[in-house]
């Protein structure tokens, strides 16, 4: 194995996009002593440096992105891990932080150098403190999602963020892409429920901003800078959550509709209707359900007709059951009466509540067995959501008839999952073949209604390049005034974001 790491100097041309390095080899014994010096700092078991253990490392979770690394460094601790931060800061080495690389846009897979050292964060998996008088948990980066909503549930507390990947995806992860989920809508994004953090900035120095005070106007907002960083301006180790009541009663209702404009009508009939009950409302178009059904055999909607679109929306609150039951039996039978809606089910048990929920969730799953596709996470003023979808199919048929899309997505967010492939029958390659084009038809769209190009994902390295050509200059100079004045050296996840 080829190492580059002491005596590297890194060339930073602060207006340019992209990095270059200047990287001698290094003779093997100067590369036992970079090895031996990190066992040193974490233990023999918190470094991987063979290639074999390296590799699950080393590609995304979508297998779109393969990089290199001299090594993997799991530390235990904060200390550790600004002491490894520290370390790389004097030897020059870039930094990549990885959680459960879950990610879905490239940001935790480093580059094709080699040169960077890969810090995973799985070991930092401590939950520090549930401080129920003030509603609040501390937990260390590695905690996975999973863990920390089961942590708050053992209190009876709520912790509501709440995705597909939970089981894998590590709650510093979420906070460096300030993921979204499926209950937004009520109460958040990953931002709005964090209330201090933990960093190592890339000097190494430690940034104890773990405090849990809902009101703190005492200058700059600090944690907001690196919630949502992509790993680009410091390693989060460690932060101070919101918790919230558990609601006594929650209801899944999924709902057939005949176009996506009476989605939109839907909404604001379920908002009016639920007010903060309403938690979560997600759209799939039936192409995607079918999918699920196809490939994942299991699973089917519980309808006897196919219908062009489906909503999934959840209830949730704190009536009691029959009376929540009450209240949404209404609000389907006034969608169904005003056209909203073609035909409506309402969960019963808490196992329906997860078998609907599991239709909407297999949705990735289902589009990754049968080969993949072209992916888009964008956002858009709800009330342009059909025209752009109506308009962006006919241009992506135009440009090849074989190309499917599958939409789905979080839609009460205004966030919709526009996934492009091919018909069934027709190979997956016909829409990668035609990327570059997708991409400009469904981002010229996406700019022509005032939308996002990342909604939830963030830029990692799969939008970084196409970030620099949609923000505003401005936006660029402050976003890169902001990483220079953090991470001076450009040390940390080069190559994403920025
Ligand atoms: C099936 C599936 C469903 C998904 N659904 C959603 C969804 O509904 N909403 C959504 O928003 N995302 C979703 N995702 C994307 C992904 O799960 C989230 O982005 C998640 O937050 C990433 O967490 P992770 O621990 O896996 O991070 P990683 O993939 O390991 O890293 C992601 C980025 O964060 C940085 N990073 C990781 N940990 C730290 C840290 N401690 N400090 C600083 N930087 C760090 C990395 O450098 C990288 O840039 C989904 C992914 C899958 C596979």
């Amino acid at each position: 194995m080829q190492i580059f790491v002491s005596g590297l100097s890194y060339r930073r041309d602060p207006g340019a996009a992209d990095r270059q390095y200047d990287i001698p080899s290094l003779a093997a014994d100067e590369i036992m002593n970079w090895m031996e010096e990190l066992r040193a700092l974490v233990g023999a078991t918190g470094v991987v440096d063979q290639a074999q253990d390296m590799a699950p490392y080393l590609t995304d979770w979508r297998g779109r992105f393969t990089g290199r690394a001299a090594a993997v460094v799991q530390p235990a601790t904060t200390l550790q891990t600004s002491q490894v931060v520290q370390l790389c800061a004097s030897r020059g080495v870039p930094v990549v932080v990885q959680g459960g690389n879950t990610g879905l846009v490239g940001g935790a897979t480093p580059d094709a150098t080699g040169q960077a050292l890969v810090l995973c964060t799985r070991r930092l998996n401590r939950v520090r403190r549930i401080d129920t008088a003030n509603d609040t948990m501390t937990v260390e980066a590695g905690c996975l999602l999973q863990h920390v909503q089961e942590a708050a549930l053992a209190q009876h507390r709520l912790f509501p963020l709440s995705l597909a990947s939970q089981g894998s995806c590590t709650i510093g992860g979420n906070l460096a892409t300030n993921a979204g989920g499926t209950q937004v809508l009520r109460y958040g994004n990953a931002r709005e429920l964090t209330l201090g953090l933990e960093v190592v900035l890339a000097s190494g120095a430690v940034w104890d901003g773990l405090r849990g005070l809902r009101k703190d106007n005492s200058g700059y907002d600090l944690k907001q800078l690196f919630i949502g960083s992509e790993g680009t301006l410091g390693v989060i180790t460690a932060a101070t959550v919101k918790l919230f009541a558990l609601p006594r009663t929650r209801l899944v209702c999924l709902l057939a509709l005949p176009d996506l404009t009476m989605a939109i009508g839907l909404l604001q009939r379920a908002r009016d209707a639920a007010g903060p009950a309403l938690t979560a409302f997600e759209l799939m178009s039936g192409l995607c359900v079918r999918l699920v059904g196809r490939t994942l055999g299991q699973q089917r909607p519980p309808f006897a007709l196919e219908f062009p679109w489906l909503v999934l929306l959840e209830w949730s609150d704190h009536e009691d059951e029959a009376s929540a039951s009450r209240q949404c039996e209404s609000l389907c039978a006034a969608a169904i009466e005003a056209g909203e809606a073609l035909d409506a089910v309402i969960s019963r048990s808490l196992s329906d509540c997860a078998a609907l929920w599991q239709l909407r969730e297999s949705i990735p799953e289902a589009q990754a067995r049968t080969g993949g596709n072209v992916k888009h996470d964008i956002s858009l003023p709800l009330g342009s959501m059909d025209r752009f979808v109506t308009e962006t199919e006919q241009a992506l048929h135009a440009l090849c008839p074989e190309l499917q899309v599958l939409v789905f997505g979080h839609l009460g967010d205004g966030n919709l999952h526009f996934n492009v492939g091919t018909r069934e029958g027709s190979p997956v390659s016909m829409a990668f073949q035609r990327e570059e084009q997708i991409n400009d038809i469904v981002y010229a769209g996406v700019g022509r209604y005032g939308g996002s190009i990342s909604a939830e994902h963030g830029l990692g390295q799969l939008r970084r390049t196409l970030a620099q050509r949609v923000k505003q200059p401005l936006e660029l100079e402050m976003m890169r005034g902001i990483k220079r004045a953090l991470d001076p050296q450009g040390l940390l996840n080069p190559g994403k974001v920025i």
